[in-house]
C-alpha cells in the first residue's frame, strides 16, 4: 500500500498535466460518468496522507489505493485500467484503486495539519489527538489517519525502532520525552523515506521492517500482527522499551521473582544463621 511519501512522488510525476485539458477518459471505474471528466482542465494535484486528489473546476476526484492499487504515466503497465486520463502531452493511468467524487471544498474535507508531510503539519494538534485517546496503543494511533494521515505499516516499524518504543506501549504511559519522538519521528521518518524511494533505496534502509535480527543488539527480532490494526510488527523486545500497566504475564513474571528471591533471601538467613556455628 503506497504511504504518504509515495503520493507526493507521484503528485510530482504528473506535474506535466496541471493546467492541461482532459481529452478523454476509459476505464472500469463507476464512481464517476466519464464522459463528465472530458474538456475539464486540471487544476491542481494535491495530496493529503494516502489520498491523491485531482483537482477539477467543478469537483475533485479522490483516489485511494488501498493495498494492492497503482499507476502509470504514459505507459499502460496492467490490462484492468481503474482509470485513463489522455491528455495531448500524455496519460495517466491508474489502477485497482477506490474512486470517490468530492463535491465540496477540500479546506473543508480535510485539516491539512493532520498530514504529517504537509507544510501545515502542527506537532501540538497531533499531541492533542494523541491525549484524546489515551488507551490507545502507540501501534494503533501511529497508523491513525486522522492523527498522523499518510503513515503506513512501514513508517510505523521504523519509528518505533528509532525511538526505541515498544509497539505495544500505551499513549497515556509514555513519558512526555517519548511522546514528543512519536511525533516528531513520524514526520522526519516521512522525508526521509520520501528521499530514500525517490533514490531507489528505500529497502536498503528498512531497520527493523521485513528483517529478523536487531540492528542494535543482535538478536531475533519479534514478527507479531499487533493492535487493533492488526498489521505486521517487526520489533526487538530488548531494546524497544514497553510503556504499559503489567499485564497478567507480567505480574506472573514479577511473582516468580519475588518467590526467587524470598528463596534466595531464606538461603542468606541461613547461611547467617549457620555461620556463628562453624
Ligand atoms: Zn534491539
Amino acid at each position: 500500500m503506497p504511504e504518504g511519501p509515495s503520493i507526493i512522488i507521484l503528485k510530482e510525476a504528473v506535474q506535466q498535466f496541471k493546467g492541461r485539458k482532459i481529452l478523454s477518459a476509459s476505464g472500469n471505474t463507476h464512481a464517476i460518468e466519464l464522459a463528465k471528466l472530458v474538456n475539464q482542465k486540471i487544476i491542481d494535484f494535491k495530496s493529503w496522507g494516502k489520498h491523491f486528489l485531482i483537482c477539477l473546476p467543478k469537483f475533485t476526484l479522490r483516489i485511494h489505493f488501498m493495498l494492492w492499487g497503482s499507476y502509470s504515466v504514459n505507459e499502460p503497465l496492467k490490462k484492468n485500467i481503474r482509470l485513463h486520463l489522455h491528455f495531448n502531452n500524455g496519460d495517466l493511468y491508474l489502477y485497482s484503486c477506490s474512486i470517490k467524487v468530492i463535491d465540496e471544498d477540500l479546506n473543508l474535507v480535510y485539516d491539512w495539519s493532520g498530514d504529517v508531510l504537509n507544510d501545515a503539519w502542527d506537532e501540538n494538534k497531533a499531541r492533542k489527538k494523541l491525549k484524546a485517546q489515551p488507551d490507545q496503543l502507540v501501534c494503533d494511533a501511529l497508523l491513525d489517519q486522522h492523527i498522523f494521515a499518510g503513515v503506513g505499516n512501514i513508517i510505523k516499524n521504523e519509528v518505533l525502532f528509532r525511538i526505541q518504543v515498544h509497539p505495544e506501549s500505551i499513549i497515556k504511559l509514555l513519558p512526555p520525552r517519548k511522546l514528543t519522538a512519536l511525533i516528531r519521528e513520524a514526520r522526519n521518518y516521512s522525508f526521509d523515506f520520501l528521499e530514500w524511494k525517490k533514490a531507489f533505496v528505500l529497502r536498503k534502509h528498512w531497520l527493523v521492517h521485513t528483517k529478523q535480527i536487531c540492528p542494535r543488539c543482535v538478536i531475533p527480532l519479534i514478527k507479531k500482527h499487533l493492535g487493533k490494526t492488526d498489521r505486521r510488527t517487526f520489533y526487538c523486545e530488548n531494546c524497544q522499551e514497553l510503556f504499559a500497566e503489567r499485564t497478567t504475564l507480567n505480574a506472573e513474571r514479577s511473582k516468580q521473582k519475588t518467590k526467587y528471591e524470598y528463596l534466595k533471601a531464606k538461603k542468606t538467613v541461613k547461611k547467617k544463621a549457620r555461620k556463628p556455628t562453624s
